[in-house]
Parts: C-alpha cells; structure tokens; sequence
C-alpha cells in the first residue's frame, strides 16, 4: 500500500511541484481560503477533485456522512467543530458548504442501526442523524429513502451549523453564506440545495 503512495508521491514531485513551485511558495506564506467545505470521509467524494480546486483554495473537514453535530459547550473532544470555529472566526471563510453523496455508509447506518454495532465512537455519531429520519419515514422504497436521507442530512447539518453562535451571527450579518450539496457517484452530479425552494437541483 505503501509502495502504491510512494510512487503517487514521486509522481507529483516530478510532474505536479515543478509547475506549482511558485504557487506553494506562495501558500508558504499563508493560506486564504474562501470556503470550508464540510465532506464525508469516504474514499469516493474528495473535494479537491469534484470542484477541481487548487492547494490552498478549500478548507475541509471530512468526517463520516459529513455531519455537523450541533454546538456543545463541554470539553469534549470536537473535532469537526473546532474546524469549524478555526475556519470561520481565524481564517474568515465566506461560505461553508455541506456535501453529502449516494450510497453514504453512514446514511445507511442511521437506516439500519445494525450495520456499526461494536464500533467503537461510531454509533453516537451516527445517532446525531436521527433527527433527519422521521422527514422520510413515510417513504417505502428502500433506494429511495435513502437518497432522500441523503438530503436530508445535508440539511440537518445546516441547521446544526446555525447553532454555533459565531455561525449565526456570521450568516445574519451576511458576512457568511451557507450552503448545501449532494455528489453522485454513479453520474457524477452535483446537486445544489436551493435555499428558496428548499430542494435539491442538478448543477448544469
Ligand atoms: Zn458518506
């Protein structure tokens, strides 16, 4: 495995760095990006290569189903929220995106508990889902469920992001923009979330 990263490295070294020398050098000094976007960790959905972006251009958290939990005031460990504040309040981001993907393992694991019992941490997460469940309960095609789980994961850690204080008050005073999306990994489709109809659409 090793072996396979190694050679990708030695690839980017010989083809990649001596175009974007100066870019790095430049990135060396700081880095400014614009937006934070908030991903699942699968292997399938890596920003960077859906939005064809540059080093130094996106923020991103990754975690399992791109989940925003919502903001607890304990001293707990949180990972993805402390992201979070260092992107907006230290590195000023003007938009945060929340992009979810078919076939979410984590999606299915809200759908059917079963799937991550006796993994460790990995329930609780999940279980932060559960208020996106009831809105397709009445759905009963399997497939269809899920991809509307999907979606509504992507809202939920919406609304979880507007109960973090320095969020809210961001997006009220317009200095900050949020938004959502969902990537399809068959077709390669980016939906966005419109925030007037509250649906997602089709990117052209
Ligand atoms: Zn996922």
């Amino acid at each position: 495995m090793i072996d396979k990263l190694l050679d990708g490295y030695r690839a980017f070294r010989a083809q990649s760095w001596p175009t974007q020398r100066a870019h790095y050098a430049e990135l060396a000094k700081g880095q400014s990006p614009d937006t934070l976007v908030i991903a699942c960790s699968d292997s399938r959905v890596d920003p960077a290569t859906i939005f064809d972006a540059a080093p130094g251009e996106l923020f991103v958290v990754r975690n399992v189903a791109a989940i925003v939990p919502p903001c607890e005031a304990d001293t707990g460990h949180h990972g993805t929220s402390a992201a979070l504040a260092f992107a907006v309040l230290q590195l000023k981001v003007r938009e945060i995106l929340v992009m979810g993907h078919a076939q979410c393992g984590g999606v299915a694991a809200a759908l059917d508990p079963a799937k991550v019992t006796g993994i460790p941490f990995l329930s609780t997460w999940i279980d932060l889902l559960a208020p996106a469940l009831d809105h397709s309960a009445q759905i009963a095609d399997g497939h269809a469920r899920h991809e509307a789980m999907e979606r509504d994961c992507v809202r939920l850690s919406l609304e979880n992001l507007m109960t973090f204080g320095f969020v809210k008050e961001r997006v009220e005073t317009g200095l900050l923009t949020l938004r959502g999306a969902r990537f399809g990994i068959a077709d390669g489709r980016l939906e966005m979330l419109d925030p007037a109809s509250g649906a997602f659409a089709a990117v052209d």
